[in-house]
């Protein structure tokens, strides 16, 4: 059984505005799963919905964010559950403890007028007995060290601490409870090339002492091609293709992750590098069929008209294209048809 199992998961901005309601399909009939100590990067352009499906597998959703169907079902340590369905408390049990999350901006995290070491110890005493609490204080500046910071970062405000520093403060605290999946939303990002390298090299050290599993997300090629085990691509709230990173980088099979990978520069290479022409479509109202048909040489009729049904093209390759199978997607509008009424 999959670690994480999301099943035709749609979650949608829902705002009224002078009486006229507006949805944006940020997340739209996704279904993935995720095998233990499995390292899975999420690709796809900023605004494509990456974020937002990571608030709806952490349950951190609030208004206007709302989930109109899908389960998002976990399994671990003899437990099974969809997390969806949990209530409060449960909630607080399983998030940070076993179900982790690295935000974007470390600063959102990290309590400016506190030091960091109360921040720990508050995410501690949060989910630990107080017998347990002394062996995690004690972790705590094991942990510190493992990741190869200095124990005076335990003893500073947010403030005194670089950008690099504060976001691998961050990835410490993230994963102090040793964590059965963690959640990474753009790791590396506004961090210079020295701090990335930093930064993945902590995440795969992490990785390997604690054998969690983890969802990458960035737009970052390059990150994914130093830490996935397999990628998914989105695109405009969808899941386009998911393949091993070998295969999706030598031979993608969705025409919008063919641009992805040609548009990447090479060593030596100098020819011109081409994108996906056009403009990503807007989220409120996106096309037709399948979204990104407005921008695909190879779009046909079936494209405009109906929505390709995610395929398995090998057994660990899955694609969503009319170019290798005429499936069109189920529920589609049942789900549209739910948001009505
Ligand atoms: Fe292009 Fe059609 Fe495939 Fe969409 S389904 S990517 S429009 S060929």
């Amino acid at each position: 059984m999959p670690l994480l199992e999301v099943k035709e998961l749609s979650a949608y901005y829902i705002t009224h505005v002078y009486g006229v309601e507006r949805d944006v399909k940020a997340v739209d009939n996704i279904t993935f799963s995720l095998e233990e100590n499995e390292i899975m990067g999420l690709a796809g352009e900023s605004g494509c919905g990456k974020s937002t499906l990571l608030k709806v597998l952490l349950s951190m959703i609030k208004p206007p964010l709302r989930v109109l169907a899908g389960e998002v079902n976990y399994s671990y340590d003899n437990k099974h559950f969809n997390l969806l369905t949990l209530d409060k408390k449960q909630l607080r049990e399983v998030q940070w403890e076993d179900i982790s999350y690295i935000p974007q901006g470390s600063m959102s995290t990290l309590n400016p007028v506190r030091k960091i070491r109360k921040t720990f110890e508050d995410v501690i005493k949060a989910h630990k007995t107080a017998e347990e609490k002394e062996e995690y204080e004690k972790l705590m500046e094991e942990h510190i060290k493992y990741l190869g910071l200095p124990l005076e970062v335990l003893d500073s405000y947010p403030h005194q601490l670089s950008g690099g520093m504060r976001q691998r403060t961050t990835i410490a605290l993230a994963t102090i409870l040793k964590p059965k999946i963690i959640f990474a939303d753009e790791p590396t990002t506004a961090l210079d090339v020295i701090v990335q390298r930093g930064v993945i090299q902590m995440l795969k050290k992490l990785h390997k002492e604690q054998e969690n599993t983890m969802l990458i997300v960035t737009h970052d090629m390059a990150v994914h091609a130093n830490v996935a085990d397999r990628i998914a691509v989105m695109y405009a709230g969808k899941l386009v293709e998911i393949a091993k990173k070998e295969t999706l980088f030598t031979n993608p099979k969705h025409p919008y992750s063919q641009f992805l990978i040609r548009s990447l520069p090479k060593i030596g290479d100098k020819r011109q590098r081409i994108s996906a022409p056009g403009n990503p479509p807007s989220l409120a109202n996106p096309p037709s069929g399948c979204r990104f048909h407005p921008r695909c040489p190879y779009a046909k009729d079936i494209c405009r008209e109906h929505i390709p049904k995610f395929i398995n093209y090998d057994k660990s390759h899955q694609v969503a294209c009319f170019l290798y199978s005429d499936e069109i997607e189920e529920g589609e509008k049942i789900v549209s048809e739910s948001i009505r009424s």
